[in-house]
């Protein structure tokens, strides 16, 4: 059974389901049986669901015994990032100051994705609220890598992505304001895709900067990505920011017919700052899309060189103000009842709840927000993100879609980064101008450097979701990356 179910496609299970070949309870027993036996080792996960999923399994078994109607992935389990909220499941964020906070509603992605008879199998590990790129910024502890145990698997989404690797969860939700679906997809050899802003409802995702943030699906290949995004997209008068668009047949729309097509090649993203190992990969890739017709070419971006900067302005200033809200009153951890003013209390509380990183973004932001520095820093990123959007609309009048590598290395060391938050923001130095624009992006593995995966970036204009879907189908076929970890095997 359990060669039958592992490898398989997340889409393909739904319909071994469907068909009774085999019992959503077997499927979900299979994969908690794989988090038990792997967890100890690699804490890709905060909360494991296991009664709640097998009780909904039991359910969804007797409908389609006795014929009743499912829902389109019945039985499927799911890993969600702990960033969403789950009715009556611990939401954390992986910070001590959201510890035992337990929502009252679901978020709307988590709606849909039990309409259509999906279980949620556990809550995965992440950075605190969000923030960073290794998953070692978790109240939890760190996540590792399914490759190589002594590696980060990226982050901030990297317990998704770890779970996806490893083979504990046949799809994964993730969320991501700079990269941390992307980043860690590409570290760990996976699928992520980044959606257009307003795409994916963020009703119920705890904010870290609300003009960045969106969720997506993290999953073992092209196919499954789309079909969650199926799922998961389409308006939702609860998110003001959400998009009235109709929702897509992205599933259908793979065909892998690519010809006529222009790629261009960003010359800020594939050359210096890139590891070398990276680059091969990368330039590899180019060449099988030039066989299939694609037409590839240079295309300078030349504001990227200011996106880091200025993303390193806008999300902590964003993330001070939504953090406000954590103040030992309203939510979770509260430092002690007795202190002697509100003021202490909040302080105590602040100071005790959250993590170093979180910290740094909350001053940061402050900071940057404060009167006399506002025009200086925010009003200046603000305008740096309005110039990136520009050489993305202008680049987009010649090309249909732009390429980079994901990450400019491969997963690096448990330690290399963390007390060195500059090295640590470099690692979105390729994902973050994506988010400024509001576009789309995924990525998909496209080989090994030194036996770890390379990932691949496609980035396209708004709601171009079906285009980078299908470029990454025909291209994935052609690459045809099995390599799976040695913990796959286990
Ligand atoms: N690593 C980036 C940061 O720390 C992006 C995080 C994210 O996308 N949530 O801000």
């Amino acid at each position: 059974m359990k060669e039958e179910i592992l490898g398989k496609k997340a889409i393909e299970i739904a319909d071994m389901i469907k068909k009774r070949e085999v019992s959503a309870s077997e499927v979900t027993g299979l994969f908690l049986e794989r988090i038990e036996k792997l967890e100890p080792e690699l804490g890709s996960f905060i909360t494991v669901c296991a009664e709640s999923a097998r009780e909904k399994a039991k359910e969804i078994d007797k409908k389609i015994d006795s014929g009743e109607k499912v829902g389109r992935f019945a039985g499927v389990p799911i890993a969600v990032k702990d960033v969403l909220c789950t009715k009556g499941i611990r939401t954390t964020c992986a910070s001590k100051i959201l510890e035992n906070f337990v929502p009252v509603y679901d978020a709307t992605v988590i709606e849909r994705i039990s309409e259509a008879s999906m279980i949620v199998i556990g809550k995965t590990n992440m950075d605190e609220f969000a923030m960073g790129s290794s998953t070692e910024n978790s109240f939890f502890g760190p996540t590792k890598n399914p490759w190589d145990k002594e590696r980060v698997p990226g982050g901030s989404s990297g317990g998704s992505a770890a779970a996806m690797a490893a083979g504990e969860a046949p799809w994964a939700i993730g969320s991501d304001t700079g990269g941390s679906i992307r980043q860690p997809a590409s570290l760990c050899g996976i699928v992520g895709l980044k959606p257009t802003y307003g795409l994916v409802s963020r009703y119920g995702l705890v904010a870290f900067a609300s003009s960045l943030d969106q969720v997506g699906p993290m999953t073992g290949n092209v196919a499954d990505c789309a079909a969650m995004l199926e799922v998961i997209a389409g308006h939702d008068r609860r998110d003001s920011t959400s998009i009235p668009a109709q929702r897509n047949e992205y599933l259908e729309g793979l065909t892998g017919d690519l010809k006529g097509m222009k790629v261009g090649i960003v010359s800020e993203l594939s050359g210096d700052g890139i590891d070398e190992g990276v680059l091969r990969c990368f330039r590899l890739t180019c060449e099988i899309l030039e066989s299939l017709g694609v037409i590839c070419e240079e295309v300078s971006l030349p504001n990227f060189e200011y996106a880091l900067s200025s993303y390193y302005i806008i999300a902590p200033a964003e993330a001070s103000s939504n953090l406000a809200r954590y103040d030992g009153v309203r939510y979770g951890f509260r430092a002690r009842d007795n202190a002697d003013s509100v003021w202490e209390m909040y302080e105590e509380t602040r100071t005790g709840g959250f993590g170093q990183e979180v910290k740094r973004r909350i001053m940061l932001g402050t900071f940057a927000l404060s009167a006399g520095y506002y025009e200086q820093y925010y009003g200046k990123a603000q305008k740096i993100r309005t110039l990136i959007l520009r050489d993305f609309e202008k680049a987009f009048e010649r090309f249909d879609i732009l390429v980079s590598p994901t990450s400019p290395t491969v997963a690096f060391r448990i330690g290399e980064k963390v007390d060195d938050p500059l090295k640590m923001y470099l690692s979105d130095i390729c994902t973050i101008p994506v988010n400024l624009a509001g576009i789309p992006a995924m990525s998909i593995p496209c080989g090994l450097d030194d036996g770890l995966p390379v990932g691949f970036q496609l980035m396209g204009p708004a709601l171009s979701e079906s285009l980078i879907l299908n470029v990454s189908f025909a291209l994935e076929e052609e690459i045809g990356f099995d390599a799976k970890p040695q913990t796959f095997r286990a």
